[in-house]
């Protein structure tokens, strides 16, 4: 939640605009220069926005150094803050105080309003014309007992806060899941939706509650129904015919887009291409969940298995994770391994580590191998938090920045430890000051 904090010198009206931002009478008015007041958060919110006020009134009524006092209150509402509501009284206009403060404040690079508080009339909002001379851009006149200016401001208010953060991110997903199957021309992707769809006997139409795109199929693997994405082309048979291998890179591309997981299909029987090692990173930076599936299976004698999966974990060393599985779209073979696992890679795509499990790991593993000294300091790793899911993102805060090579060493731990098998996941570092 943004947080806005309020400040400015004693009995310019921070409480008073504070409970009209809030909406509620009630705390203390501000009567008494310098009445002390702890740093309450409120919750607010405007326009279907939440958002904590902060008002940063409290310093020692006879603090001797006034200047001093202000500077660090706003020190302190600059740090914790997202906007910053710099307040002045309208009727006294700027003071030396005033001004030692906004030097602070633009410093700090945090977005603020001037607020002229106080302009009960039409007279005094004339005179706080005089307020651009701080250097902080137009007075926001307003009267915070009266309510007047008060709407405009809210609305400023929100204007300047950070884009609210995408929701969704752990609701229960809707509908069919949406995989992408994908592969160079004659990998088998057309047979492998054929088989499917026989087998199954189960190409489903329509799901209630759901719109699918036309060019999407439904298809029911392993009892459940899984949305194809974009397999018009593969339907018709066009898709070889139909353009271009660009045009082709495209439709893989958005396919995958418009996917949760990807089934990448790989001929089994040739080697592995540089647009099958394409393919698979537009999926990887996409950031979808991922099976490969190697098809063809049929055609690969049976001593040159053992074999073939050795130079396989080779080609794909950078993507250990996937899972595989090896399947024959003419024969049916191991087909019915695909539903698995696709579940299985959303399943991780969707996992979630609980802070307190992730940090007991955290603690132990870089207490046991801790970032290596350069020039005589080390950074530490202080804790981490899940960020997010879809796929799982991590954040790791720290002192400093770590080297690529213990931050490589951070994440597969952290895959050994709890997995992810089928997905991708990201670590970022914050150093914090
Ligand atoms: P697409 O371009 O990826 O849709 O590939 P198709 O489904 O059109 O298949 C290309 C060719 O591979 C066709 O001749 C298929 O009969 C053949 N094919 C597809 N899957 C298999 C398989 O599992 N084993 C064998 N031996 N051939 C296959």
């Amino acid at each position: 939640v943004p947080v806005v904090a309020v400040v400015g010198r004693p009995n310019v009206g921070k409480s008073t605009l504070v409970n009209r931002i809030i909406g509620r009478r009630q705390a203390v008015v501000e009567d008494t220069p310098g009445v002390t007041r702890d740093r309450v958060p409120y919750d607010a919110q405007w326009n279907g926005r939440q958002f904590t006020v902060v008002d940063t009134g409290g310093w020692e009524p006879d603090a001797r150094d006034r200047a001093k006092a202000i500077a660090m209150q706003a020190e302190i509402a600059v740090q914790t803050a997202d906007v910053v509501l710099f307040v002045v009284d309208a009727m006294v206009g700027s003071t030396d105080v005033d001004e030692a403060a906004v030097r602070m404040l633009r410093r700090s690079n945090k977005p603020v309003i001037l607020v002229a508080n106080k302009a009960d009339n039409n007279a005094i909002e004339m005179e706080a014309v005089s307020l651009w001379t701080l250097g902080l851009g137009e007075p926001q006149v307003v009267s915070a007992l009266h309510g007047r200016g008060s709407g405009d401001l809210l609305d400023l208010i929100l204007a300047a806060m950070p884009e609210p953060a995408p929701p969704i991110d752990d609701d229960a997903p809707r509908g069919p899941r949406r995989v992408a199957l994908v592969g160079r021309p004659n990998v088998g992707k057309s047979s492998l939706l054929n088989k499917l769809a026989k087998e199954e006997r189960a190409v489903v139409d329509s799901v209630a509650g759901t719109t699918v795109d036309p060019v999407d199929s439904l298809v029911g693997i392993g009892g459940e129904t899984w949305q194809l994405v974009d397999t018009a082309g593969l339907r018709k048979r066009v898709s070889h015919a139909s353009g271009t291998e660009y045009y082709a890179s495209l439709r893989t591309a958005g396919a995958i887009e418009a996917a949760e997981v990807a089934a990448v299909l790989l001929d089994a029987s040739e080697p592995i291409s540089e647009q099958d090692q394409r393919i698979l990173t537009m999926v990887v930076e996409a950031g979808r969940a991922l099976v490969i599936a190697f098809n063809k299976w049929d055609l690969v004698d049976d001593d040159r298995r053992y074999q073939l999966e050795k130079e396989i974990d080779r080609e794909l060393k950078r993507i250990p994770w996937a899972i595989r599985v090896n399947i024959s779209a003419k024969t049916g073979r191991a087909v019915d391994k695909l539903a698995p696992a696709l579940r299985k890679a959303l399943a991780s795509w969707e996992a979630r580590v609980p802070t307190g499990q992730l940090n007991q790991w955290l603690t132990a593993l870089v207490q046991e191998t801790p970032h290596p000294v350069r020039g005589g300091r080390a950074p530490r790793v202080l804790f981490a938090t899940q960020a997010g899911t879809r796929p799982p993102r991590f954040v790791l805060f720290t002192t400093g920045l770590l080297d690529p090579g213990y931050q490589r060493f951070v994440e597969r731990k952290l895959r050994e430890e709890f997995g992810f098998e089928g997905s991708p996941i990201s670590v970022t570092v914050k150093p914090r000051k």
